[in-house]
C-alpha cells in the first residue's frame, strides 16, 4: 500500500491522504475536507481508481469537500453511524463554533458506515476500523495491519491528541481510545488529521495527553 499525503489549500482544513494498492491500483480516499486542484491531481497523477472514500469524523475541516470528492471520484462513502449528524449539520460539523460563515455545507448521508471491527478491503490491500469516540462520538481511526499504518484522524497527534470540549466530545472516551490505540501490538506509522506523521512508540513514551492519563 503506498501512502500519498495531501496537504490541503488552506490551513484549517485536515491532511487528506491516497492509499494506493500496488498490485491492482484500486485506492481509499481518507478525509475529503479541502477537495481542491492538490486533491484532484494527486488522484490523477497516481493512476489509481478510488473505490472508497472513508471519514475519520464529521468535523466540517475533514467532510466539507465531499459532494466534490464524491463527483470526482465516483466513490462511495462512509462514516461512523454517530457522526453521520455532522454531515447535514453546520452545528455538529463545528462550522457554527468556528464561525466557518463564507463556505457553504451541501447535506450529505452516508453511502455506508464505519463500525468497530469492519474490514475494508481495496486490491490486495485492508483497513481495519477502530472506533475511537473522543475527540466526537464517532470517531474512527483506520488500521493498516500488514502496512503497520494508522490513520488517527484527530484522535491520536504527533506528541498530543485530540480536543473534547466541542459538541460531543469527552475526555474519559478519548483516554479510552488512546489506551486501545497504544495497546496495540508493535510499532504503527500514524497519519494524523493535522500536523506531521509520527509513530505509535513516539507517542506511548512522548506524548503529551498520554503521558498525563490516569
Ligand atoms: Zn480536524
Ligand atoms: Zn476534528
Amino acid at each position: 500500500m503506498k501512502v500519498i499525503g495531501i496537504t490541503p489549500e488552506y490551513s484549517a482544513f485536515a491532511n487528506s491522504y491516497l492509499l494506493v494498492d500496488e498490485d491492482t491500483l484500486e485506492a481509499v480516499y481518507i478525509d475529503p475536507g479541502c477537495f481542491l486542484e492538490n486533491a484532484m491531481n494527486a488522484v490523477k497523477n497516481s493512476g489509481a481508481k478510488v473505490k472508497y472514500i472513508l471519514m475519520t469524523h464529521g468535523h466540517f475541516d475533514h467532510i466539507l469537500g465531499l459532494s466534490e470528492a464524491k463527483k470526482f471520484l465516483g466513490a462511495e462513502a462512509g462514516i461512523h453511524p454517530a457522526d453521520e449528524r455532522c454531515l447535514s449539520s453546520r452545528y455538529y460539523s463545528l462550522m457554527e463554533t468556528f464561525e466557518v460563515n463564507d463556505l457553504e455545507l451541501i447535506p450529505q448521508k452516508a453511502d455506508f458506515y464505519l463500525n468497530e471491527g469492519d474490514l475494508i478491503e481495496f486490491g490486495n490491500s485492508s483497513l481495519r476500523v477502530m472506533h475511537t469516540p473522543g475527540h466526537t462520538p464517532g470517531g474512527v481511526c483506520f488500521i493498516g495491519e500488514k502496512d503497520r499504518v494508522i490513520f488517527s484522524g484527530d484522535t491520536l497527534f504527533h506528541s498530543t491528541a485530540g480536543r473534547t470540549d466541542c459538541a460531543g466530545g469527552s475526555y474519559d472516551e478519548l483516554c479510552l481510545s488512546l489506551r486501545r490505540l497504544i495497546a496495540l501490538e508493535g510499532n504503527y506509522t500514524v497519519y494524523p488529521g493535522h500536523n506531521i506523521p509520527t509513530d505509535l512508540e513516539h507517542e506511548r513514551r512522548r506524548n503529551f495527553v498520554i503521558r498525563r492519563m490516569k
